[in-house]
């Protein structure tokens, strides 16, 4: 039986592009968007059944997928359900973090202010342990839920467990495990207080990042010590075009797509940041976005 029998609603052939917040990728084989807890399990094992390779998408707010797209199921996370309860809101993975900060905010909940501006899902957040202003989602986590693929069971990780590190998490270092939610606990604050907190985040984002165009938000990981942006930034690169892809004036650690760009373009643009921050100051760039497909 073919695994669109099995799983209903599965769609054949879909363009990833408009998926994505670089708007840049071919098509998936198979396409699957995964309304609630249940479906992700029931997406994961019709894709091991059919030994389908597979892809978790969230908000495709930290990823580059290739023109050539993807020969194999994606799973688009949409359970979005969010909970309050006192000090503490559980988020399903596939809610959109700026979701989860209004709720915060309107319930005098102080913590993820940074966040405004961050595109994305909490559980994309979670897996990379978003963050901005030196602070990160790691901060709020109290703990998270997720499927493992390899015993196929639903275990709860503590803040522990989940190897927080600066866009680090056991989540990304092991495959098998799929974020299916997550419990954040806040301060407690005044809305008028968070507000501004938010507001003054945005603005600096909004005055030193082009919000304004399709991109990934930051290609590079900030090695220690230094700032990838102002690296690129010193090797003369800001402004650099390949086809449609340009090094964003505005921030170096930026690649935006100025409408008809192709994966090949950011690729060729990534390489040459890499290769001449190595050669300028020694340093190895280390690639924050995520890569399908390629
Ligand atoms: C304008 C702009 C500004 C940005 N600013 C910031 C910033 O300040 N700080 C920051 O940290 N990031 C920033 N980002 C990057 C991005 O928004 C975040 O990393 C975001 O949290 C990614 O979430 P997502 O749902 O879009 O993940 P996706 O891009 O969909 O996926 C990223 C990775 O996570 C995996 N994944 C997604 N959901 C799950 C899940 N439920 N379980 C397991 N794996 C999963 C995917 O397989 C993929 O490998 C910015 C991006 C843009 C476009």
């Amino acid at each position: 039986m073919p695994i669109e029998k099995e799983l209903k609603n599965i769609k054949k052939d879909v363009s990833l592009a408009p998926f994505t917040t670089f708007k840049i990728g071919g098509r998936a084989k198979y396409f699957f968007v995964a309304h609630s807890q249940q479906q992700i399990i029931e997406a994961l094992e019709q894709a091991q059944k059919y030994h389908l390779p597979f892809f978790i998408l969230g908000g495709g707010s930290n990823l580059l997928v290739s023109d050539k797209g993807f020969d194999g199921l994606v799973i688009k996370i949409q359970n979005s359900k969010i909970e309050r309860k006192d000090s503490s809101i559980i988020a399903e993975a596939g809610a959109n973090l700026a979701q989860l900060l209004t709720i915060a905010k309107n319930s005098g909940l102080s913590g993820l202010e940074w966040a405004a501006g961050i595109p994305g899902t909490v559980g994309g957040a979670l897996r990379g342990n978003s963050g901005a202003f030196g602070k990160s989602i790691a901060d709020l986590v109290k703990n998270v839920r997720v499927f493992d693929i390899s015993t196929r069971t639903i275990k709860n990780y503590s803040t522990k467990d989940c190897l927080f590190g600066y866009r680090e998490s056991i989540f990304k270092k092991n495959k098998e495990l799929v974020i299916l939610s997550g419990e954040f606990v806040f301060d407690r604050d005044s809305i008028y207080e968070i507000e501004k907190r938010m507001k003054r985040y945005l603005e600096y984002r909004k005055a030193k990042q082009p919000l304004e165009c399709f991109s990934a938000g930051c290609i590079f990981k900030n090695p220690e010590g230094f700032s990838a942006g102002k690296l690129i930034e010193k090797c003369s690169l800001k402004g650099k075009r390949k086809g449609g892809a340009q090094i964003s004036k505005k921030h170096g650690n930026f690649i935006i797509n100025l409408g008809n760009a192709t994966s090949q373009d950011v690729m060729f643009l990534i390489t040459l940041a890499k290769e001449e921050v190595k050669r300028k100051f020694g340093i190895e760039l280390e690639e924050e976005i995520e890569f399908l497909g390629f």
